[in-house]
């Protein structure tokens, strides 16, 4: 479609890319944003949906919504398949539906997805925390483990069912930890008659020797301190080798292997930044790390392409980290800069981060956060943890029902989100059991799938 005005593509409806299109709410541009998804997720309570305390719906409001005042900008879901620089096109395709986008500018925020560190087959087993379908299975396979071992006669079997291993000790894999702990200890105590739930193990692993080792030394052996309060068992310098569908496998420095029984397991540990940046990469001759990150200049932009910005989990600049703020303030700027050209003078200023601290709850009432020199732990931690979430979930809807659960979660014991169903339980599984073959249709029309790790595709790859 022919465009009158500048045409700002944004691929990416998460941080970085719905507040891009936000700040470019009266600039003279036609704004497409072009998503895999039609909402807007907000990762850091994805825990909460898994350990059901949230809805889906309260962390992933719906971006035609939150963008249905702002006329010059348009929605479509679609995945980006591929890009190209020179002709300045965007082609993405859904249901077999392909569309191509011309662009003027581009914005891509496609994020990042979980990094198993080429060892793709434990995401069968371990699923990770990345979107609503992990957290929803994730719910099922937690609260289906006490299920099941209600239903157990066996001791070892029941002992494998009742113990939860997360691994990866920041920020996701610590508040995971600490809610399944909470659950097993508070909600479920007093719902079964065959187990006690209060015995059920959490085990958190990690390579690295601290627990949530960015918040320094004395935060983090706070935190440490508080999971084992809590009963939350932590195993620091401690390297997952192996995991499947009954343990996880894991080498202690000393060289030394430990394997522990447990059939739930949580996923926290790596990130992977959208196979886009690869692309882009190849285009423009901008370097791509290990991670998937691609380099960008000072504002943001691509090598020798002033119209393409990355922003977001996606980029690599000056070591920032891959969090909330990046994205949003990389989204805005990118707009910003924009908008200056637009308007005769295009500002050609670095990104400039402003950290607004980090934060992270480890039990009921209990957090660390260090906001600049400030550093805050146990409950006054986890206010400014509340307000500073509240505040952040988009929509009013949203946050005021999102705050009537969190009442019902920390002012008693009780989780008002603890329906699962069996194929939230066995999706993962079952499709990888069907092969990269499986096509699911829908009326002779193919439906996309994120195709979780095949053994046999793999193995046809490396002979
Ligand atoms: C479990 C978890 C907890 C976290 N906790 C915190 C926290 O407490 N504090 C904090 O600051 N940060 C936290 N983060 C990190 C934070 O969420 C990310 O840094 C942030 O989401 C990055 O924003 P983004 O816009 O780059 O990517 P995302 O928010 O991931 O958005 C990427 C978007 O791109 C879309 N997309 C991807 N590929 C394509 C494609 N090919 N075509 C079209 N669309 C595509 C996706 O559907 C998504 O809408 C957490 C992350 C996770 C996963």
């Amino acid at each position: 479609m022919a465009h009158k005005r500048p045409h700002v593509v944004i691929i990416g409806s998460g941080f970085g890319g719905l507040f891009a299109a936000q700040e470019l709410k009266d600039a003279d541009v036609d704004v497409t944003i072009v998503g895999k998804t039609v909402y807007h997720l907000f990762q850091p309570l994805l825990y909460q949906v898994a350990t059901g305390i949230l809805s889906p719906g309260e962390i992933a409001p719906s971006t035609r919504e939150v963008l249905k005042g702002q006329r010059n900008a348009k929605v479509i879901m679609s995945e980006v398949t591929s890009i190209d620089v020179d002709a300045r096109t965007v082609t993405a395709e859904a249901l077999q539906h392909e569309t191509t986008l011309h662009y003027d500018y581009l914005i891509v925020a496609a994020g990042a997805g979980q990094s198993y560190f080429g060892n793709d087959h434990f995401a069968v087993y371990a699923p990770g925390m990345k979107t609503i379908d992990d957290a929803l299975e994730l719910r099922a396979r937690i609260f289906g483990a006490f299920e099941v071992a209600e239903l157990s006669e066996d001791p070892a079997e029941r002992e494998r069912l009742m113990t939860f291993v997360v691994v990866g000790a920041g920020p996701t894999g610590v508040e995971m930890a600490g809610q399944i702990k909470d659950l097993a200890t508070n909600t479920l105590k007093g719902n079964f008659r065959s187990i006690d739930s209060t015995q059920a193990r959490v085990i958190l692993i990690d390579g690295a020797p601290a627990v949530l080792g960015a918040f320094g030394d004395k935060l983090s052996s706070r935190a440490k301190a508080e999971l084992e309060r809590i009963g939350v068992e932590v195993i620091l310098d401690a390297l997952v080798t192996d995991v499947n569908s009954e343990s996880v496998t894991y080498k202690r420095k000393d060289g030394s292997t430990e394997r522990i029984g447990a059939v739930c397991k949580v996923w926290a540990a790596g990130v992977q930044a959208s196979p886009l940046g690869a692309t882009l990469g190849k285009q423009t001759g901008a370097e791509v790390d290990r991670a998937g990150r691609i380099s960008v200049n000072p504002d943001l932009t691509l090598p020798g392409h002033p119209e393409i910005f990355v922003v977001g989990d996606m980029m690599s600049l000056d070591k920032l980290p891959g969090v909330a703020q990046v994205a949003i303030q990389g989204g805005q700027h990118a707009a910003r800069t924009i908008a200056s050209e637009l308007g005769g003078t295009r500002d050609t200023s670095p990104f400039q981060y402003k950290d607004r601290g980090s934060m992270a709850v480890i039990s009921k009432f209990g957090a660390i956060a260090s906001i600049g020199k400030i550093k805050l732990t146990g409950f006054p931690a986890w206010l400014a943890w509340l307000f500073v979430h509240l505040i952040n979930i988009v929509g009013f809807k949203h946050r005021v029902t999102t705050l009537m659960h969190w009442a019902i979660a920390f002012l008693s014991t009780g989780r008002a989100e603890r329906t699962t169903t069996r194929q939230q339980l066995v999706g993962r599984l079952a499709v990888s059991q069907l092969g990269s073959q499986f096509q699911p249709t829908i009326g002779g029309v193919r439906l996309p799938l994120e195709q979780p790790y095949d053994p046999e595709a793999a193995d046809r790859r490396t002979r």
